[in-house]
């Protein structure tokens, strides 16, 4: 998922091209929160290009919908040179049943105390494969930073 911050930057790149995503500026953080809810389980890197996409080819004075935003993302997904990525959306068209290509499962957990949880769990597919390399990558982050 994506960061808040990263997402503003996004925006706000958004905005230097097309002019401001609310024109009243009360209800610009509000219409972020849309904008990211929609949006945040883009990656970075799928983001950035969407944002590249969407000012080579959006043709308005106005700012992007979420609708087109999508649209920049669904295309540049398809283009991405990731061999991986590439087998699963292009050659086969094959998107994973049980993670809906996401790579990661989400389960309900009850501790013995009844307490209610939601725990993610790396897909058995490829893309989960990938989930489960970046997390590694992140914790073993986390613990060399531990360690300092
Ligand atoms: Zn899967």
């Amino acid at each position: 998922m994506i960061t808040p911050m990263k997402f503003n930057e996004f925006m706000q790149g958004l905005e230097l091209m097309f002019g401001p995503c609310e024109q009243d500026p009360d209800r610009r953080n509000d219409k972020i929160s849309v904008y990211y809810d929609r949006l945040k389980f883009t990656s970075e890197r799928i983001l950035d290009r969407a944002a590249k996409h969407l000012i080579d080819v959006h043709q308005y004075k106005r700012f992007p919908l979420v609708q087109e935003a999508r649209d920049a993302i669904d295309q540049v997904s398809k283009q991405v040179s990731d061999p991986v990525f590439q087998e699963e959306r292009e050659d086969t068209g094959f998107i994973c049943e049980v993670c809906h290509g996401t790579g990661h499962v989400l389960r309900d957990a009850v501790e013995e105390n009844g307490y209610q949880h939601v725990v993610a769990k790396a897909c058995q597919c490829k893309e989960g494969l990938r989930v489960e390399a970046r997390w590694k990558h992140y914790f073993e982050k986390k613990r060399q930073e531990a360690m300092l």
